[in-house]
């Protein structure tokens, strides 16, 4: 396969190759112009692309195109539309055309829309973003092209995740640009983002996920003990592929290459049944585009293999969640990395004040960035010692923090830490550079050599949430920075520039943490710094509606204020959707599953006693005795706890106001949930194996 994979790598994609070759020359110009520069394109240009790209996805074997697109649900949407076209004596012909391919107009009335509909009218618009590439799709249904596009309303505010990341994007461009002018950077006219986003999840086998509806509804296990043995002897950590695995992975990279995807690395993950998968990073836009298709198939590929993917970011309460690690960087049109420290650091100002605008966006929108992380199933996760904690803080690694100090303490940084060598002592072995910073995988945002890592993202969110509120926050501190160095002379610019980075880092230095994460003493630490630590989504969504955020985000041109509100509704209602679910698939597989499974198993026990007394008379029966107790008691425990838990849920369901239901499902559905949960979890451990109704987590994670 190895030589093949040149050959057909992108083959599904109507790359920039696939055009050069079919486009005529001057058209192929003009798109490359508006995919560049954002310059608009000529309506009889589109014609001639939609033509072109209609027959190489003909030949492909499409019968249907569909502008695919990514509405606030975080998921993408897709509506089919034939290329027939009806023509003379009762036959077709199969057409696309240019407006067919810029404009679609899909109902807009079902998608989440966060109020913003009431104010408009159903209509929506899907617009073609020519800068991620069309590609077609096969399934059961045919082959499709997919065109890429923007989601957004009669009146233009945008009810998708693509838009807002487009504008954060220009946004980014402009104020880095704006930078690189002042540091005699004349060449640049263009700063994109990179992101490279690693994606955990598990494989679990499809006959057993489909006897657990709580996997099929919540994505989740609602109930299960943890098995004797979970990830303590990590040795499923980047431990050998099982062969269903390994044919898994195989056919994914394949599918994933066909589409352009540039799947990179593979291995297991610490817990039992959980992988990840991460590709060489991208654009941020096609990066996003690209982690969906990561998603989508590996959904489908599992089917395949007679296996599910679960992308929930806990679906074992007690192993390891998952989630995504997104690495981010900037990089100008003449390929240079803006957060590359380069050999000498300390001097090097350009790179610092990257980095020092990145420092204090991070520390001024802390919550709003922990917000773009967040969703229901992350609120599992963050805290909870196996992910990032749910304080904001920046790892920068030894060399840079030393930088930093230097310059809080002096004004500038005169030395800085080198490379070293490792003794491995071994002679045979080659001698290493040590990295300049060690790895701290208990940070939510580190430096890693050459880019930062935001690593508190929930596996199963569109990374387009984070990296529009990065892009934005950055953006802005870039823009602050270069209103105030556009006024230096250019003698002094230097002693400006020394004095702007000693101000800021000194402001911001708090959120600067090279610790322990997970520790308490950061917490307690953290506090006293007066760093925000929103537990729950629900607390960080508000962040949404700071005057501080509306003053960026309108600023910059990525939110209006009335996107913003509506985001933040969807957010909440989301929020109590998802408990009204989990609520409800609780009290339905207690009622109908184990509370059924306590009675039978109880019954059975009171007949053995019954049996070994008319028997043996004198036989002694308080094993069967002792566990009908328990049974009984729990069995009780189980049944009021179920009654307690459909009334919470009834009384959140029908509280009024998107926050405020949002805040009774937390407070008061979150425990009764819990409470359910744990007789049920006890009773795991004492009914007998044969009479469970469920597969157990065991079964579901070490039998794959
Ligand atoms: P780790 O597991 O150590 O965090 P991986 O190699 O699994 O690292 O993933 C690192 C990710 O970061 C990859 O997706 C990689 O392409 C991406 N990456 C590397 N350099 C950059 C960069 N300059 N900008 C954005 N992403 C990057
Ligand atoms: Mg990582």
């Amino acid at each position: 396969m190895a030589e093949r994979i040149t050959e057909f790598f992108g083959i599904d994609v109507f790359n920039e190759a696939v055009m050069r070759e079919r486009l005529p020359k001057a058209t192929f110009k003009a798109l490359k112009k508006t995919m560049e520069n954002g310059e608009e394109l000529d309506s009889q240009i589109a014609d001639i692309v939609a033509s072109v790209m209609k027959d190489w996805a003909i030949e492909k074997g499409a019968t249907h195109y569909t502008h695919w697109f990514q509405p606030m649900t975080g998921i993408t949407a897709e509506k089919h539309d034939a290329f027939i076209t009806p023509a003379a004596e009762g036959k077709v012909i199969l057409e696309f055309s240019g407006k067919e391919l810029i404009k679609g107009e899909p109902d807009a009335s079902s998608f989440p829309s966060g109020g913003l509909r009431a104010t408009c009218e159903a209509r929506g618009y899907t617009t073609w973003d020519c800068t991620s590439p069309a590609f077609v799709k096969e399934d059961a249904a045919g082959v499709t092209l997919c065109i890429p596009t923007a989601f957004c309303s009669y009146t233009g505010e945008a009810l998708d995740k693509k838009t807002p990341l487009l504008r954060s994007m220009e946004a980014i461009d402009r104020e880095a640009v704006r930078v690189l002018k002042l540091f005699g950077h004349q060449d640049v006219t263009n700063v994109s983002c990179s992101v490279g986003p690693e994606q955990e999840y598990f494989l679990i086998d499809r006959e057993k996920f489909l006897q657990r509806e709580d996997l099929i509804f919540t994505g989740r296990t609602l109930f299960g003990a943890k098995p004797p043995k979970g990830s303590e002897m990590d040795d499923h950590y980047f431990g050998t592929l099982k062969e269903r695995v390994a044919a898994y992975m195989k056919e994914l990279n394949v599918e994933l290459w066909k589409l352009g995807v540039l799947a990179k690395t593979q291995h297991n993950e610490a817990a039992p049944a959980q992988h990840e998968l991460a590709p060489i990073y991208a654009t941020a836009n096609i990066s996003v585009d690209h982690n969906q298709l990561v998603m989508e198939v590996m959904k489908k590929v599992a089917k395949r293999h007679g296996l599910e993917c679960l992308l929930h970011e806990k679906p074992f309460k007690g192993l390891h969640g998952s989630g995504k690690h997104n690495n981010w960087s900037m990089v100008t049109n003449t390929g240079k990395n803006l957060l590359d420290p380069g050999k000498k650091p300390n001097e090097n100002l350009q790179f610092l004040l990257f980095v020092t605008a990145v420092i204090k966006a991070v520390d001024e929108h802390a919550t709003l960035l922990r917000y773009s992380a967040s969703n229901p199933g992350n609120d599992h996760r963050l805290g909870g010692h196996e992910a990032p904690p749910a304080i904001i803080s920046i790892f920068l690694g030894e060399q840079l923090e030393d930088i930093v100090r230097q310059i809080i303490e002096t004004g500038e940084a005169k030395d800085c830490k080198k490379k070293v060598y490792m003794n491995i002592g071994v002679h045979t072995l080659p001698e290493i550079k040590k990295d300049a910073t060690d790895r701290n995988r208990t940070s939510p945002f580190a430096f890693t050599g050459n880019k930062f890592e935001f690593r508190m993202l929930g596996s199963s969110m569109s990374v387009a949430g984070p990296n529009t509120v990065l892009n934005t926050i950055v953006a802005d501190t870039l823009s602050q920075f270069s209103d105030e160095l556009e006024k230096a002379a250019p003698e002094e610019f230097e002693t400006v520039l020394k004095k702007l980075l000693q101000r800021e880092l000194t402001a911001h230095e708090r959120i600067i943490f090279n610790g322990d994460g997970y520790s308490e003493e950061w917490t307690k630490e953290a506090e006293r710094r007066g760093l925000p630590n929103e537990a729950s989504i629900v607390d960080a969504t508000k962040s949404l509606l700071y005057d501080r955020t509306e003053e960026v985000f309108t600023k910059h041109r990525v939110f209006s204020r009335t996107e913003l509100e509506a985001r933040a509704e969807i957010n909440y209602e989301n929020y109590s959707k998802t408990l009204n679910i989990e609520a409800k698939t609780m009290v339905d597989m207690a009622a109908k599953l184990y509370i059924p499974a306590f009675i039978r198993y109880a019954t059975e026990l009171a007949e053995s006693i019954n049996a070994v007394r008319a028997a043996v008379p004198s036989a002694d029966f308080t094993v069967q005795t002792k566990l009908l107790t328990q049974v009984s008691e729990l069995l009780a425990e189980t049944e009021a706890a179920m009654e307690r838990l459909k009334e919470e849920r009834t009384k959140a369901y029908h509280t009024k106001g998107a926050r405020t239901q949002a805040e009774a499902y937390r407070a008061n559905v979150v425990p009764a949930m819990e409470a359910l949960r744990a007789p049920v979890d006890k009773l795991e451990g004492i009914v007998d194996k044969k009479a469970w109704p469920v597969p157990t987590y065991g079964d579901l994670v070490f039998e794959v």
